[in-house]
């Protein structure tokens, strides 16, 4: 398992892979964070595109082609908007990760990248979503089998980086 799972710090929208998700919003508009880098990078269809599938609930994931930037497609899926962890944060939050691979596994893509889910704007706790985001993905691969063979968490600092290297450690000891 640990050689499926690797740890980076970097821009997510530079990453060649099959597919790489996307913290969006419940109407999949363009908004700030990796969401506004992910657009940016994609260019102007991949909003269009976004616009025709017309929203995703939260927990949920939806599939579009990647356009402009090096990985083929992008999984939007809605992290939960931090309330304090007792309004079913977690739950949602580990649904991303099921449901986005998942998805990758149906559609037989052999590499995904992971941002750090709702730990910018929507202010879940780092080091917290880390544990769940690790957790969801290690019993998601075991549960499908098969695809993705390579998921990378892609951290946007070497703290976030440094939060899901702790939980892997944890997990594999
Ligand atoms: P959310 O609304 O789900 O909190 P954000 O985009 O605000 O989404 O933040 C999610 C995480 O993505 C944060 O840890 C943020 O630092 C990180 N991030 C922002 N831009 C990028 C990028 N270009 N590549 C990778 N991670 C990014």
């Amino acid at each position: 398992m640990r050689d499926r799972l690797s740890v980076v710090v970097g821009d997510i929208t530079k990453l060649e892979v099959d597919a790489i998700v996307n913290a969006a919003n419940e109407q999949l508009l363009r908004g700030g964070g990796v969401d506004g880098a992910i657009h940016r990078a994609a260019g102007p269809e991949l909003q269009e595109e976004c616009r025709k599938i017309g929203g995703c609930p939260t927990g949920e994931a939806r599939l579009t082609k990647g356009y402009r930037l090096p990985a083929r497609h992008v999984i939007h899926t809605v992290g939960p908007v931090w309330r304090g962890g007792n309004a079913g944060e977690p739950d949602f939050l580990a649904a991303c990760y099921r449901n986005s691979i998942s998805i990758a596994n149906a559609q037989g893509f052999a590499s995904i990248a992971f941002p750090a889910i709702s730990t910018g704007i929507y202010g879940y706790p780092a080091d917290e979503a880390a544990a769940i985001a690790v957790k969801t993905t290690m019993d998601a691969l075991l549960e499908l089998g098969g695809d993705p063979e390579k998921v990378i968490f892609c951290c946007f600092s070497e703290e976030g980086a440094a939060h899901h290297r702790a939980a892997l450690d944890s997990i594999l000891q």
